[in-house]
C-alpha cells in the first residue's frame, strides 16, 4: 500500500475513534492503542510534509500561536435569545405567535440551555472550514486552531447528505468533572483557581497558544443549523441530521406538542438539572418547523420563534456557625466558612468557600450573620450576600487570623497577592505533607501503593519529614502502621522503589516547586536537559525560556537557594532518582542539518512551531532562542515579529519560509 494511502487510512481510523470516545462515550479501543495510531500517523505525516492535511487527527493537539484574532464576518447574524421567566411568560409568548400563524397547530422543540460560549462553525465540503465566536453577532473572532483541538468537533464529518456549505452553532462549554480537575491543578501549584466554568470555557477559545486549549477537557454541545439546501424542514430534524454527521447534539432534546409539554420540559430539568456533567441555565424553547419560523421571523435582537425560559439560581440562607482556616501544601491560606446544615440543589450544604481576606472584608461577613448560599459551577457552594437585616446584635467584624492554625508562625501577605501565606515551609505539618502527598501523585512520581493518607499516617508516626525520607523506609518500619498488612507494606516499599526510574519531567513537577506546574516543568527539563543547570541557571537565564515569567523564575530561584532543598536534592541524586532527560531516540533522525543554527519566528502553515523546531534537532540541526551572528537560517512564518525582521537584515541572515526549510532538507546530503 503507498504511504498515502496508509496516511489516509489512519486519518480515518482516528476519526472514527474519536468520535466513538468524545461524541459517542463508547470507545472500541483502548487509549494505548490509540495513541498508538496516532504517533504512528504523526511519524509518516512528519517526514513527508507533502501529504500536510489542515484537518488531520494529529492537528488536535495544537501548536500554533495566534498573537491576533481575525475579525470575520458571520454569513448569517447570530441573534441572542428574549428571555422568560415563568409560565405566563411562555403563554403570552404563545399568544404572540399564534397573531402570526393563526390557529394551527404549533410544535416545540424544547432543549436545555448550556451554559458556556457560543460559536459558529463553517463547514464546506464536509470538513471544519472555520469556527468564529459570537462577538457582536455580525462578526466575531476566528478562533479555529483553537477549536480544532476539541475532540468532539468533527474536522470530518461523517455521511453524504450534507451541503456543500453550512454553519453550525453551538456552546464551549467546561464540563464540570474537568473544571474541577483543572482547579484542583491549580491549587496544588498554588496558583488561583478559575471562578466559574463558563468564564472559564470562553477565556479558552481566546488562548494564544492553541497546545493549551488542547490540554483544557472543554467540549461543544451543537443546537443549529443553517444554510443552503439543508436536508431537512424542522429544528428537531435537524439536530437528529447534525447527530448523523458526527456532531454532539445531547439526547435531552424533545419535542412538545403544546405548551403543556413544554412546562413538563421545564420542571423535569429545573430539579434534574443538577445531575448533568455540565452546568445549563435554563431551557430554550423553539418553533420546530423551519415554514413557521420563516414567517415570524426576527426582533431587532432575537427570532419571534425562539424563547429562553431562565431557571432561577437556586439559593438558600442559612446561619455561618464559625470560620475555619486550611493550610495549603504551598502554605496558602484558605477561608472556610461552617454554616448551619441546609438542603440546596439536591445536595446538603455545611460549608462554603470564602476565597480569601478580601472577600471577607467585602462581604463584611461576621459568626452568626444570616448568609445567602448559591449553588455555581463549584462543587463547593458560593457565600454570595449577608442578610444584614438578620444580623444579631452586638456582633464584630471578623477579623483575619494573623497566626497559621497549625504552626502559630506569623502569616504573610506579598503585595498584590490575595492569599495570606505561612512562611513556616518545613516545619508547618499540612504543607510538609502535602508536598509528600503532591510528590507521589499521579502526574509527579506516580507511586503505587502509597496514597495521601498513608503518607499523613508516616508523618505522623515520624517516619518521614519531607520525601526523601520515603527512599529510607522499610518493611519492618511500616509494617505497625493502621491497615497494613505484610503484602500492602511490601507494594508500598517496591512503589516507592519504582519511582526511581520516573523521567526528568516529572521528577521537576513532583519537586513542588511554586507556580511550577505540569507544562512548566517539562518545558524546564527540556531546555536545561538536567538539574545541575536548572540550579545554575540565573534569573535572567530563566526569563529567556520561552514562556517563563518573572514569576515562575523567581520561584525555582528562590527554591534551589534554600539549602534545606539541597539537602534533599542532594539525597535524591544518591538514591537515583532521574535528575536528566533521556534524550528519546528517533529512528528517522538524519544528521543533514549538524552544525546549523536556526531561529523559528511567526505562525506556520505546514508545520506547529514545536514540530518545526522537532525536525530541525531531528536532523541534527540546533534551534536558537535570538538571532544573533551566530544563526544560520531564520525561519520565517506568517506574523513574523518586526524586530526580528530588522535584527534579521542587519546581519545579514537569509530568511526562508517552511517550503524553502523542506526543500534544504531534500536537497541536503546524507
Ligand atoms: P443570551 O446570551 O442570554 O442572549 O442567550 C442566547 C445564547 O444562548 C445563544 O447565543 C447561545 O450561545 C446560548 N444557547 C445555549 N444553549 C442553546 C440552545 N439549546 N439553543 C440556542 N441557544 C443556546
Ligand atoms: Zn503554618
Amino acid at each position: 500500500m503507498d504511504i498515502l494511502q496508509t496516511i489516509q487510512n489512519l486519518r480515518e481510523e482516528l476519526n472514527l475513534h474519536n468520535h466513538n470516545y468524545y461524541v459517542l462515550d463508547a470507545p472500541t479501543i483502548s487509549d494505548l492503542e490509540f495513541d498508538q495510531k496516532l504517533k504512528q500517523l504523526q511519524a509518516l505525516e512528519n517526514q513527508h510534509p507533502e501529504y500536510f492535511d489542515e484537518n488531520s487527527p494529529t492537528q488536535r493537539v495544537g501548536g500554533t500561536i495566534t498573537k491576533n484574532f481575525q475579525t470575520v464576518a458571520h454569513d448569517y447574524r447570530m441573534y441572542s435569545l428574549d428571555n422568560s421567566y415563568s409560565k405566563e411568560d411562555l403563554i403570552d409568548w404563545e399568544n404572540r405567535i399564534q397573531k402570526v400563524l393563526g390557529n394551527v397547530e404549533i410544535e416545540y422543540t424544547c432543549e436545555l440551555k448550556y451554559d458556556g460560549a457560543s460559536i459558529s462553525i463553517t463547514y464546506e465540503n464536509g470538513k471544519l472550514k472555520c469556527a468564529v465566536t459570537r462577538g457582536d453577532g455580525f462578526q466575531g473572532d476566528d478562533v479555529t486552531n483553537n477549536i480544532k483541538t476539541i475532540r468532539s468537533i468533527p474536522l470530518k464529518l461523517k455521511g453524504n447528505n450534507y451541503p456543500e456549505k453550512f454553519d453550525i452553532r453551538g456552546e464551549i462549554i467546561l464540563p464540570l468533572a474537568g473544571f474541577e480537575k483543572m482547579n484542583q491543578e491549580l491549587i496544588e501549584i498554588g496558583e488561583t483557581p478559575y471562578s466559574n466554568p463558563r468564564n472559564t470555557a470562553s477565556g479558552s477559545l481566546k488562548l494564544q497558544d492553541s497546545t493549551e486549549v488542547a490540554k483544557r477537557p472543554l467540549d461543544c454541545l451543537l443546537y443549529f443549523l443553517i444554510g443552503n439546501n439543508l436536508p431537512f424542514l424542522s429544528q428537531y430534524d435537524g439536530l437528529q441530521t447534525a447527530k448523523s454527521w458526527g456532531f454532539k447534539v445531547p439526547n435531552e432534546a424533545r419535542l412538545a406538542h403544546s405548551l403543556d409539554e413544554v412546562f413538563a420540559f421545564i420542571d423535569h430539568w429545573d430539579t434534574h438539572r443538577h445531575k448533568l456533567p455540565y452546568e445549563t441555565d435554563g431551557v430554550v424553547i423553539k418553533v420546530n418547523r423551519f415554514q413557521y419560523q420563516e414567517e415570524l421571523g426576527y426582533t431587532a435582537k432575537s427570532p419571534r420563534w425562539a424563547i429562553a425560559y431562565k431557571f432561577k439560581s437556586e439559593q438558600v440562607s442559612t446561619i455561618l456557625n464559625s470560620i475555619s482556616y486550611q493550610v495549603g501544601r504551598t502554605g496558602a491560606i484558605t477561608p472556610v466558612a461552617n454554616l448551619k446544615p441546609v438542603q440546596l440543589a439536591g445536595t446538603i450544604v455545611k460549608r462554603a468557600s470564602l476565597h480569601n481576606a478580601d472577600q471577607i472584608e467585602k462581604l463584611d461577613i461576621r459568626v452568626g450573620d444570616t448568609v445567602f448560599v448559591e449553588k455555581g459551577g463549584e462543587i463547593i457552594p458560593k457565600i454570595i450576600a449577608v442578610d444584614l437585616t438578620q444580623r444579631p446584635e452586638n456582633t464584630e467584624p471578623t477579623q483575619y487570623i494573623t497566626h497559621c492554625p497549625e504552626c502559630q508562625t506569623e502569616l504573610v501577605r506579598t503585595e498584590g497577592e490575595a492569599n495570606h501565606y505561612c512562611p513556616n515551609f518545613y516545619g508547618c505539618p499540612p504543607q510538609i505533607i502535602g508536598r509528600i502527598q503532591h510528590y507521589i501523585s499521579r502526574k509527579a512520581m506516580d507511586i503505587e501503593g502509597l496514597g495521601g493518607e498513608t503518607v499523613t499516617l508516616l508523618f505522623n508516626n515520624n517516619l518521614v519529614h519531607n520525601y526523601a525520607d520515603l527512599y529510607e523506609l522499610t518493611v519492618e518500619q511500616v509494617l505497625p502502621l493502621e491497615r497494613m498488612a505484610q503484602k500492602s507494606a511490601e507494594n508500598l516499599v517496591n512503589g516507592i522503589e519504582n519511582s526511581k526510574k520516573i523521567p526528568f519531567e516529572n521528577v521537576l513537577y513532583a519537586l513542588g516547586i511554586r507556580y511550577v506546574g505540569e507544562t512548566v516543568a517539562k518545558k524546564l527539563a527540556k531546555h536545561y536537559k538536567n538539574i545541575d543547570a536548572l540550579q545554575q541557571a540565573s534569573l535572567m537565564d530563566l526569563i529567556l525560556v520561552d514562556e517563563i515569567g518573572d514569576r515562575i523564575a523567581s520561584s525555582v530561584i528562590e527554591f534551589f537557594e534554600n539549602e534545606e532543598n539541597q539537602r534533599i536534592i542532594n539525597r535524591l541524586k544518591a538514591y537515583g532518582i532521574q535528575f536528566e532527560i533521556v534524550e528519546k531516540i528517533n529512528p528517522n533522525a538524519t544528521q543533514k542539518l549538524v552544525g546549523k543554527t536556526f531561529v523559528v519566528s511567526g505562525v506556520f502553515s505546514i508545520y506547529s512551531r514545536d514540530g518545526l523546531k522537532e525536525a530541525i534537532e531531528d536532523n541534527g540541526g540546533k534551534v536558537g532562542s535570538s538571532i544573533s551572528a551566530k544563526t544560520d537560517y531564520v525561519i520565517a512564518g506568517e506574523n513574523m515579529g518586526p524586530a526580528k525582521l530588522e535584527k534579521a537584515n542587519q546581519l545579514k541572515i537569509p530568511i526562508i519560509t517552511e517550503h524553502d526549510f523542506i526543500q534544504l532538507l531534500n536537497d541536503a546530503e546524507h
